[in-house]
């Protein structure tokens, strides 16, 4: 599991090509998808984070660095929508730059 171990450390793991924390604009793109397909956050009565997608159904279940989803476990934060959206919304994710 050494990709997965790369994303909790921070450290580029040998022959890692991919799955790069996402910058501002794309945490901004993801969470554009996110909205466009209706997802919605949702916290729970002991504070958890879920992002409902009410189009298929999901649930998944968003920490400040994880999320349940099969990108997630793929990608990590750069393919996954519902930790953007959470981020974006709580106003976590970077800055867009102001020109
Ligand atoms: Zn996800």
């Amino acid at each position: 599991m050494l990709r997965w171990n790369s994303r909790l450390t921070g450290q580029p793991a040998q022959g890692d090509d991919q799955g790069e924390y996402p910058n501002a604009r794309e945490f901004a793109g993801l969470a554009a998808r996110a909205k466009f397909h209706g997802f919605q956050i949702e916290v729970d009565d002991r504070g958890g984070t879920f992002v409902f997608e009410p189009k298929t159904g999901r649930r998944e279940r968003v920490t400040g660095f994880s999320c349940s989803c099969k990108q997630w476990i793929g990608s990590g934060a750069a393919a996954c929508q519902h930790h953007a959206l959470v981020m974006v919304e709580k106003g976590l994710a970077p800055e867009l730059a102001v020109a």
